[in-house]
C-alpha cells in the first residue's frame, strides 16, 4: 500500500510529493495525493463557469466525496525527490477538512520521516 501511495506521489508532477492514506479497521479505503489545479478533482462549478481551486492536497483528495467515521484513521506522508519520508503535518485547510470529517486519529511523517501520531479528540468543534 505505501509503495502505491509513494509511487502515486513521486508521480504526481509537483515539487511537493504528499499522499494520504485513509484507513478503516486495518484497511486502506483511498489514497490521495497533491496535485496541480488541472486535476479534474480540483475542478469547482462556479457561477461565471468552471475553475481550478489553488491546488488540491492529499488530505483532502483522500477525503472527498468518501464518508468517514470517527474511527477512521488517515495517514499522512511525504517524500522529497530522492524518495526520503519528510515532514507532512496537515496544513491548517487540511485540519479543518479532516475535523469536519469526524476522523479522530491522524499520523503523519516527522523531518525525519518518523511517524507523530495527532489526537483530535480533545478539540471541540464549537
Ligand atoms: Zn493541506
Amino acid at each position: 500500500m505505501y509503495y502505491k501511495a509513494k509511487d502515486q506521489a513521486l508521480n504526481n508532477d509537483h515539487d511537493y510529493h504528499i499522499a494520504a492514506i485513509l484507513w478503516r479497521k486495518k484497511s486502506p479505503i483511498r489514497i490521495g495525493v497533491n496535485s496541480k489545479k488541472t486535476h479534474p478533482a480540483a475542478r469547482r462549478q462556479y457561477s461565471c463557469g468552471p475553475r481550478f481551486v489553488h491546488h488540491l492536497h492529499a488530505e483532502m483528495h483522500a477525503l472527498l466525496n468518501t464518508d468517514t467515521t470517527k474511527n477512521d484513521v488517515l495517514e499522512v506522508m511525504r517524500w522529497t525527490k530522492d524518495g526520503q519520508r519528510t515532514m507532512s503535518k496537515p496544513c491548517e485547510h487540511c485540519m479543518k477538512v479532516i475535523r469536519a470529517s469526524g476522523i479522530k486519529k491522524v499520523r503523519y511523517t516527522d523531518w525525519d520521516g518518523t511517524w507523530t501520531e495527532m489526537n483530535l479528540c480533545a478539540i471541540s468543534m464549537r
